[in-house]
């Protein structure tokens, strides 16, 4: 189950009188620091053009501007007086401190934080709508830019279309109470006689679906978009959302190579230790509590099912295969809990990563949270960029 910390992070209604304190204490030496994070964060991640103009108000008074550019209180009881004074541990501090926020505010990392702040959300008017991105079963989705010259993704459903504004209506519930860099943000709706329109971030590269099917994928890549997945699930679940259709259809990826979890139209919010019965998804990904109705019920376990499929479309470039020659045997693996198949060629890492998502029994298999410990998404098996570096140089 969820954290209390973690939900009610979700609800963004956080003051952090310890978080303005400590940094009004340390405020000379952390405005050179700051300065330098953001450059060089914003740098790294191509940002530059964007955030050279609000640089300088953050120098002017950091402990005002900080929250006010993140858009919501920040979350940050945790944090104490760190000692960032001119000794020789001096930059281990600054970074650990600001690692903390970064990770009290449920951001991986500082470079995250400082995208977050870079990247203010959207307050869309007098919009028009552009070019075709891609049609859904329900829905279809447009390029759209307002007279700020900002650009965005706009999905949207006739009024007359009963289903696929029920499930708009949905996506647009669950997705207003999210914030994750790996997760599609949303920016707002609009309305007129016929149609219904959702505003989001424009995601660059299409789907994850899109992406293998152009070139197949290296094992370091579904190693750097599984960790991300399941950063993205672990917030996710968090919040009491299960997202019930994850596949690389329903991922998108930016031209960064960052993956975020898209169309929340079958999601759900649960209740505490609720289950549900309702069987939704895509069969291929379906977890066997899902597809099965005399289960007894699922809950968000059911979504690391679908990622283990989802990691194994993406090792193989195709939607998961199952051994069997039949309609009728497929439904019943399915139903089983039998499992996609697994390639010979993948990793003793990646086919150990891929049975434990795809463990039959839900109440062994391991949570996002808990996968994200696993060494095929590990950090210290992924190159990170080494912050220490990014932020003082070769020291
Ligand atoms: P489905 O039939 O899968 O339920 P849908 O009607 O819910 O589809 P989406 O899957 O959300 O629609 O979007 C359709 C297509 O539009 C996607 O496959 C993707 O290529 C594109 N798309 C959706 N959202 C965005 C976005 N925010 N940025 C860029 N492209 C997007």
């Amino acid at each position: 189950m969820p954290s209390s910390s973690t939900q009610a992070a979700c609800s963004s209604s956080y003051s952090c009188p310890d978080y303005a304190d400590a940094f009004a204490q340390h405020e000379t030496g952390l405005v050179q620091t700051w300065r330098r994070v953001i450059e060089a964060a914003a740098h790294s991640a191509g940002y530059v053009a964007q955030y050279i103009g609000r640089v300088s108000g953050f120098t002017e008074n950091i402990v005002q501007t900080i929250p006010k550019k993140l858009d919501s209180p920040i979350q940050n009881e945790e944090i104490g007086g760190a000692d960032v004074s001119s000794n020789p541990e001096y930059h281990d501090s600054v970074l650990q401190y600001l690692e903390e926020i970064a990770r009290a505010n449920h951001y991986n990392d500082i470079n995250s934080l400082v995208l977050k702040i870079s990247r203010r959300k959207l307050a869309i008017k007098n919009w028009e709508k552009g070019g075709l991105i891609g049609g859904g079963s329900f829905g279809s989705v447009y390029k759209g830019s307002n007279e700020k010259g900002s650009f965005f993704a706009v999905k949207e459903v006739s009024l007359s279309n009963k289903k696929g504004l029920g499930l708009l209506r949905n996506e647009i519930a669950i997705l207003k109470r999210l914030d994750h860099e790996n997760i599609i943000q949303y920016y707002g709706t609009d309305k007129d006689e016929e149609k219904l329109y959702m505003f989001l971030e424009l995601v660059s590269h299409g789907t994850l679906e899109q992406a293998y099917k152009n070139s197949p994928f290296k094992e370091s890549q579904v190693s750097h978009y599984s960790r991300q997945l399941l950063q993205g699930l672990k917030y996710l679940h968090g919040c009491n959302v299960i997202h019930r259709d994850l596949k690389c259809a329903n991922i998108l990826v930016t031209e960064f190579g960052n993956v975020k979890l898209a169309d929340f139209g079958l999601s759900k919010s649960m209740e505490d230790g609720q289950s549900l019965k309702h069987g939704v998804g895509s069969s291929f990904w379906m977890a066997p509590e899902v597809a099965n109705p005399k289960s007894g019920g699922y809950d968000f376990r059911a979504d690391t099912w679908s990622l283990g499929c989802a990691v194994v479309e993406m090792s193989t470039g195709k939607s998961p295969r199952y051994n069997v020659r039949d309609a009728f045997a497929l439904e019943r693996a399915i139903r089983m809990g039998t499992g996609p198949i697994i390639p010979n060629s993948f990793s003793h890492t990646l086919k150990d990563f891929i049975e434990k998502c795809l463990q039959p029994d839900p109440s062994l298999r391991p949570t996002a949270a808990e996968l994200l410990a696993h060494p095929f998404v590990n950090e210290s098996s992924c190159k990170q960029p080494d912050l220490s570096e990014l932020l003082f140089g070769e020291r």
